[in-house]
């Protein structure tokens, strides 16, 4: 069961979590962001599972190993590039963490850590997205209370991100 969500500001690839969730992109072939960063701190056997897996939908998940990482995995999802709003993104966006939570939850994870999805490279606007974070999150627990689940790290790479978070939770 869930205790709290907790924020972290910082490199999500120095967290020694059960989990780390990338932004991927929908090839999972590597991109740049946090993507790149994963990638580089993960090592090249990353690149070959991901190449095993075939591709991932905007708005669900996969999951491969963490390689060289100190988290055990790392959560592939693939959030929605901002077209203003009215093209589903939001919806988009909370599916990715939710399946990331299932994805996590389906493999055991107890702590996981998010970076702040499609908000860089993406154009997501930040503050929209930070509520859609915290709703999916909520949501989520609402609905399994049961979960192994026990710590949530919503990862802030810029002071902006963090206040946004401080002042949601
Ligand atoms: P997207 O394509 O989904 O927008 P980006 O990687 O461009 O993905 O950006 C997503 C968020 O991740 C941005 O807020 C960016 O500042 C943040 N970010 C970039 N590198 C890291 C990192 N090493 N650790 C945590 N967050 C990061």
């Amino acid at each position: 069961m869930i205790d709290l969500i907790q924020i972290y500001t910082g490199d999500i690839t120095l967290l020694k979590v059960d989990a780390i969730v990338n932004a991927a992109n929908s090839s999972l072939l590597g991109g740049g962001g946090v993507d790149g960063a994963i990638h580089r701190a993960a090592g090249r056997e990353l690149l070959a599972e991901c190449r095993t897996l075939q591709g991932c939908a905007t708005g669900d998940a996969k999951i491969t190993k963490g390689y060289h990482l100190p988290a055990k995995f790392v959560i592939h999802t693939v959030g929605p590039v901002w077209h203003g709003g009215n093209h589903g993104e939001e919806e988009l966006l909370k599916s990715c963490y939710r399946r990331s939570l299932e994805v996590g939850e389906a493999n055991g994870c107890r702590s996981i850590a998010f970076p702040a999805i499609s908000t860089g490279i993406y154009g997501y606007p930040k503050e929209k997205a930070a509520k859609a974070a915290v709703e999916a999150m909520k949501e989520y627990f609402a609905e399994h209370q049961e979960s192994v689940i026990e710590d949530v790290i919503l990862v802030s790479f810029d002071a902006g991100t963090e206040q946004l978070y401080l002042e949601l939770l």
